[in-house]
């Protein structure tokens, strides 16, 4: 992993000229999943969006008027907090009517709310996990085994890989191999 520019919320490294990866040095490393974000010639894709503590859209740059399509891997609340901040919202059909809810149950939410070191550095003064919520991102698309989402020159193929979760979807690139597992594989923690 290169280097983590930490500033005040969100750490950023640059992958590659078209790859930047995202997290949330400041939460519980149980819930401090990868965003990544993708450049594509007709689309951006940002891979999960974290916690939704704080928002995730400004640090997202991506020129005006170029789409940026949003896939959750799953409806965890380390990949689905800041969903509902964006237009274009991709999800796994199998959890798909869940995203209109964001039911505590569902996202494992409730988890946080007694979580010891939820977050090592408060986001706002009088801020609660407690108070966490997930607000409704109904999905704009909703991704299959086989689907396809497509940046123009890049080319993400869907699999259905239940195990964490039933709905656990990758995206894989057939072409560079690049391969998004969500949290289907892990390296460790
Ligand atoms: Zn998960």
């Amino acid at each position: 992993m290169p280097e983590l520019e930490v500033g005040d919320w969100f750490g950023k490294a640059t992958v590659d000229a078209g790859t930047t990866v995202l997290t949330e040095p400041f939460v519980h490393d149980f819930v401090r999943a990868n965003i990544w974000h993708l450049k594509g010639r007709d689309a951006d894709l940002l891979v999960d969006t974290g916690m939704g503590i704080r928002p995730l859209a400004p640090e997202v740059d991506t020129p005006p008027g170029k789409p940026l399509i949003v896939v959750a891997t799953h409806i965890h609340l380390d990949h689905v907090g800041s969903l509902h901040e964006f237009p274009l919202r991709m999800g796994p059909k199998v959890s798909a009517a869940k995203f209109d809810g964001m039911d505590d149950t569902v996202t494992y939410a409730y988890m946080f709310y007694n979580l010891d070191g939820a977050v090592s550095k408060l986001p706002a003064p009088d801020w609660k996990a407690a108070d966490y919520r997930i607000p409704s991102a109904p999905l704009t698309r909703a991704l299959d085994e086989g689907d396809v989402v497509d940046l123009g020159d890049r080319k993400f193929r869907v699999l259905h890989l239940p195990g964490h979760s039933p709905d656990s979807i990758a995206l894989f690139d057939e072409i560079d191999g690049l391969f998004f597992a969500g949290d289907a594989i892990y390296d460790g923690m």
